[in-house]
């Protein structure tokens, strides 16, 4: 089985830069096709395109998602053994293997070093063979109820804009 691309496609290339399995041809401007042989039906591509233009095998049109809204890999340090394949089997490159802390440490494991870099393909997970990496949705926005209650106070909503650092936003880059 494997998604399909259909003929709303404008050939922008997105889903081809961004497939980690690299199962997305075509030239610029023009309908993008996919392998079914490589596909392994990760919904990177449909998540991306911005124009409904692939679908599942039974028709199913994929939604595009905002990246902030995607899975986030999280590592369990205490089960990963630091095999690498994670790592190797990212085609973003946003894994690597911790360096030891001291001279022996061997307490080393598996890390999300590049976020950004993410596409939420899920390989990583598919192929550890301990169970050590998960995708983890990510928290929910406060609920309007919340909200309204922030604006009651002005201070509160003051506060909750100053502890967020820049460096905490998630990036909306991809592989443009
Ligand atoms: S992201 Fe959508 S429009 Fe762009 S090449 Fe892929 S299928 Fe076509
Ligand atoms: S579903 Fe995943 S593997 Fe298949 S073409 Fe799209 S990005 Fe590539
Ligand atoms: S889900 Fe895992 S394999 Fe896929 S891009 Fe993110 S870290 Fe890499």
């Amino acid at each position: 089985m494997s998604y399909m691309i259909t003929e709303g496609c404008i050939g922008c290339g997105l889903c081809k830069r961004n497939c980690p399995v690299f199962a997305i041809s075509g030239e610029p401007k023009q309908m993008h096709r996919i392998n079914p042989k490589r596909c392994i039906e990760c919904g990177v591509c449909g998540r991306l395109c911005a124009k409904g233009a692939v679908q599942t095998s039974k028709g199913v049109v994929l939604q595009r998602v905002p990246k902030k809204d995607w899975p986030k890999p999280h590592i369990n340090e205490k089960l990963c053994s630091a095999c690498s394949i994670c790592v190797d089997s990212c085609a973003s490159g946003a894994l690597k293997i911790a360096m030891p802390k001291f001279k022996g440490d061997i307490d080393v494991a598996a890390e999300l070093t590049a976020p950004e870099k993410c596409v939420a393909c899920a390989l990583c997970e598919k192929r550890c063979p301990l169970g050590a990496i998960r995708l983890v949705p990510v928290p929910a926005e406060p609920s309007s109820a919340a909200a309204q209650k922030n604006e009651a106070k002005p201070d509160a909503g003051r506060d909750a804009a100053s502890a967020a650092s820049p460096e905490s936003k998630a990036s909306e880059e991809v592989r443009v």
